[in-house]
């Protein structure tokens, strides 16, 4: 992507966390990391946090957890520091206020007196009179006499930078060039009245002075872009030394609409608990907006470093498809070793109290992972395919009981429980030679109508892992048990 200058890259990934973290923060990170990896340079990770009625810190907290949890790892920021912290806004006001200060004395920022219900009034006359709503510029100079009344009133002004006529214009390394009339960006607060810095003024500020040189963000943020280099402007920063700006598509919803909770807008942690795995989470993440090239949707993390650049962003709007992710989610599974799985499956079996996790319980989910591997999409899955194996007090799942209370599926169970009892050697060839023998050549009946009341009687469930093999695994007793408990 087009750089100003050959400064070493630099590129930050900025949340405000006021909320958990969710699928657009973490495709910007994804993307912020990807470029400072392919191209060696530095990924920092910044906390946005100088809204403090909407930041909390559990969610800066969950914002470090899930870069930590994807393996976004960051080079600067929280919890490894570096040479231009702190990384958090809040522990950074002193650096805003004495730009503030800068700016006022330079005359590139004034006070604003006009009270909220002042400029509401006036947004409204603009709006009647069809101008573009904004700053009208009034205390842009203010008479003496008004300015003593403000004070009587006690009045808390702001601080307001002053917007020149004209334009700015920039190279966005997505969209190409873009121009913004400044009669569409008025003057803009930098500082509150309690003292608070605005967004625009600590985001600016914090560009420059962590030396960023690449801002890859939502598009969402696209029209900041001209009051942020306003800001470099009055920090008196020459224009090659302006970050790169990159502006992402947006995410949409599958049905065309801002993503929301129901179509995939929900946070990180509620992928985790279903059992997706990071490098799947990326690696779909990655596609949406991005592509590898030659149709390719299976990347890693290695190869996403090594193939990402910015010219293969698009620009158009990426949609959000919650099946693909899960094909994706199933490929990755499919991917790791069985010790792996393993590893990453007894945490849900434990959480559903499904095992406790002795040495003879993982010894035997270890034996039946091979058998569901293939048919899981996400690590949640384990705890329903295998919950039959350690179920104490074992019962049919109340959906299934009317499939093995008719006569038919009686008579099938009290069949299996004839030619299955007499077994000498027990295993997924024996019983399934045993039943279908006796099940579909001798009762003459089809697969699922047969095997189906089996499986119900053994594993409480129509959906379980293969059959034969299920019933391998439990054991004979156990499963001749089952079947003649489900027997009437
Ligand atoms: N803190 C801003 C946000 O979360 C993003 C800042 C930026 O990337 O410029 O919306």
């Amino acid at each position: 992507m087009p750089t100003n200058t050959s400064r070493p890259v630099r590129v930050r990934f900025a949340p405000s966390p006021t909320g958990d973290l969710h699928v657009g923060n973490i495709r910007t990170a994804l993307f912020d990391w990807a470029y400072a990896r392919h191209t060696g340079g530095q990924f920092i990770f910044r906390i946005e946090d100088t809204d403090t009625d909407r930041v909390t810190d559990e969610y800066i907290q969950a914002a470090i957890d899930t870069l930590k949890w994807l393996g976004l790892t960051w080079d600067e920021g929280p919890e490894v520091g570096g040479p231009y912290g702190p990384y958090l806004q809040s522990q950074r006001l002193d650096i805003y206020a004495e730009w503030a200060s800068k700016f006022l004395a330079n005359g590139d920022a004034y006070y604003c007196y006009c009270s909220s219900e002042e400029l509401e009034a006036r947004r409204e006359a603009q709006r009647k009179a069809n101008v573009a709503p904004g700053y009208d510029g009034k205390c842009r100079s203010i008479s003496a006499d008004d300015l003593a009344r403000y004070h009587s009133e006690g009045r808390k002004p702001v601080l307001r930078m002053r917007m020149p006529d004209g334009s700015t214009t920039f190279t966005d390394a997505i969209r190409g060039e873009v121009t913004f009339d400044h009669n569409f960006v008025p003057d803009f607060v930098l500082v509150r009245g309690d003292g608070s810095p605005l967004y625009t003024l600590a985001v600016a500020v914090d560009d420059v002075m962590m030396k960023v040189t690449h801002v890859l963000r939502g598009e969402d943020l696209l029209s900041s872009t001209p009051r942020q280099i306003r800001v470099y402007q009055a920090m008196g920063v020459s224009p090659d030394e302006y970050p790169t700006f990159a502006h992402l598509p947006f995410v949409m919803g599958q049905d065309n609409a801002k993503l929301s909770k129901r179509n995939g807008e929900v946070s990180i942690a509620w992928y985790r608990d279903r059992g997706f795995l990071p490098e799947a989470i990326c690696n779909y993440l990655a596609l949406l907006g991005w592509s590898p090239g030659e149709d390719r949707e299976n990347v890693t993390m290695q190869e996403l470093t090594e193939l990402f650049t910015v010219e293969r962003v698009h620009s158009s709007p990426a949609r959000f498809d919650m099946k693909k992710l899960e094909a994706i989610n199933g490929d990755k599974i499919r991917e790791l070793t069985l010790d792996e799985l393993l590893k990453r499956s007894l945490p849900f079996l434990k959480r559903d109290q499904v095992i406790t996790g002795t040495d003879a319980e993982i010894a035997l989910v270890k034996t039946a992972l091979p058998i569901i591997h293939e048919r899981i999409a996400t690590l949640a899955e384990v705890t329903p395919m295998l919950r039959f194996l350690f179920a104490e007090n074992f019962e049919i799942e109340p959906d299934s009981l009317p499939k093995v209370a008719d006569d038919q599926a009686q008579a099938v169970l009290k069949k299996s429980l004839e030619v299955l009892t007499p077994l000498s050697t027990w295993n997924h060839d024996s019983i399934e030679a045993a039943l279908r023998a006796a099940l579909i050549e001798g009762m003459e009946l089809k697969p699922r109508i047969a095997f189906g009341a089996v499986r119900i009687a053994v594993t409480g469930s129509h959906i379980s892992p293969p059959l034969f093999e299920s019933m391998e695994l439990l054991g004979s007793a156990a499963s001749l048990a089952r079947i003649k408990a489900a027997i009437k």
